[in-house]
């Protein structure tokens, strides 16, 4: 038996969701939203389901959907693609699995940065790599370019960084984007930028791709979600980005991972990258609503909650909450005790872990995020 696997805990998000159901509580740990998808894209699904495409589909994914995905990009964040950049996998958790398997060597160190997605370095491991762990600094969780470069070995092969941020509800500026760029362009480092949270934008900054920055289009694989974009977290199709000599080593990866993923999904994917402009901003500020309503209501129950520009998560900071800053104990007796799943931030860390936040999820109706807001009024 493979002991990375024998003695892997099971993810704080599967664990938390289960804790939610075991004791009935509220659930604003996992990151899953019970509104916000385009209906139309449901009635693309089913028609494709009962009258199109069931059979294997191409293991790269439909031409139709990797063109959809490379004129998205075109349209929304400036880059120069073409279908054969794109390779369509089982949600971007496949799209980090092919690209890190193929990227990583035995012996080889990859960065990421702390908290970190908890998916990174487990899967480094699986490919015989070393993890390297950057560091944020709470609360800001800011990325500093002499953090990064001092990270790097002559061992270093990729930097891994997630932007739009989970577990933060950061999005990293054009400046901290760069610093990370500059340590790859010094040291010749790919970086695998996960931009599944791309859309979720709360504010007024733009996002901006790590493949947009200059240099960067042919050292960058990017990772995308269509269960993020569309708020259809079950769907699980995603895609990698890359220059298309990479593309084709990605899609060996991905092949003997997933080989396909389901076409009639794939056609509803396609259609709503195409069509489904027009409802990206309304639902936006729909998002921003449920931050603005859990967020004044976490502060008018005593709790310092971080600002959270992007995905559809915020954090609390237990400390300045006046409370122990323990949050593994914090989230159990949430759940067992008060009736509210949150996610505590410790497992998103290899080392040292940082204690103090718990990460609450704010896309759920009104009514969701009040019976959240009163069990976490009487978890304190
Ligand atoms: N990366 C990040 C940062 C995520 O938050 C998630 C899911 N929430 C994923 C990857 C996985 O996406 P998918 O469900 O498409 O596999
Ligand atoms: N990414 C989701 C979250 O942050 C969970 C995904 C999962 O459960 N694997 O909550």
């Amino acid at each position: 038996m493979n002991p990375l696997f024998e003695q892997m805990p099971t993810s704080v998000f599967e664990r938390m969701s289960l804790a939610a159901t075991e004791h009935g509580a509220v659930n604003l740990g996992q990151g899953f939203p019970d509104f916000g998808w385009p209906p139309e894209i449901l009635a693309q699904a089913a028609e494709a389901l009962l009258h199109q495409s069931n059979q294997y589909p191409p293991s790269r994914g439909l031409p139709r959907l990797r063109e959809a995905v490379a004129d998205h990009y075109r349209r929304h964040q400036g880059l120069a693609l073409g279908s054969d950049h794109v390779v369509v996998t089982s949600g971007a958790t496949e799209a980090l699995a092919a690209a890190i398997l193929a990227l990583v060597e035995p012996g080889d160190e990859a960065i990421i940065f702390a908290p970190a997605y908890d998916a990174y370095a487990p899967l480094v491991r699986r490919a015989g790599g070393v993890v390297r762990e950057v560091k944020l600094a709470a609360p800001g969780w800011r990325i500093e370019e002499q953090a990064v470069e001092a990270a790097v070995s002559d061992r270093t092969r990729v930097i891994i960084v997630n932007n739009p941020h989970n577990p933060t509800g950061r999005l990293f500026g054009r400046d901290e984007l760069q610093a990370i760029a500059a340590v790859a362009q010094r040291h010749d480092l790919i970086v695998i930028t996960d931009e599944v949270w791309e859309h979720l934008l709360l504010g007024s900054e733009p996002f901006v791709s790590m493949a947009a920055l200059p240099g960067m289009a042919e050292r960058t694989i990017k990772c995308g979600s269509a269960g993020k974009i569309f708020s259809l977290t079950g769907w699980k199709i995603g895609w990698l980005v890359a220059p298309p000599g990479l593309a084709r080593v990605l899609t060996r990866a991905h092949q003997y991972l997933a080989f396909a993923s389901p076409p009639n999904l794939q056609q509803a994917v396609a259609w709503g990258l195409a069509e489904g402009d027009a409802w990206l901003a309304p639902m936006r500020a729909r998002f921003a609503r449920g931050r603005d309503r859990l967020a004044a209501g976490l502060a008018a129950a005593g709790y310092a909650v971080l600002p959270s520009e992007a995905t559809y998560f915020c954090c609390v900071d237990l400390a300045a909450s006046g409370l122990a800053p323990d949050d593994e104990a914090f989230a159990q007796a949430a759940v067992e005790q008060a009736g509210v799943a949150v996610i505590p931030l410790s497992p998103f860390y290899e080392e040292a872990p940082e204690r103090g936040f718990v990460r609450l999820c704010f896309g759920k109706q009104d009514a969701t995020l009040d019976a959240g807001i009163a069990a976490m009024t009487k978890a304190r």
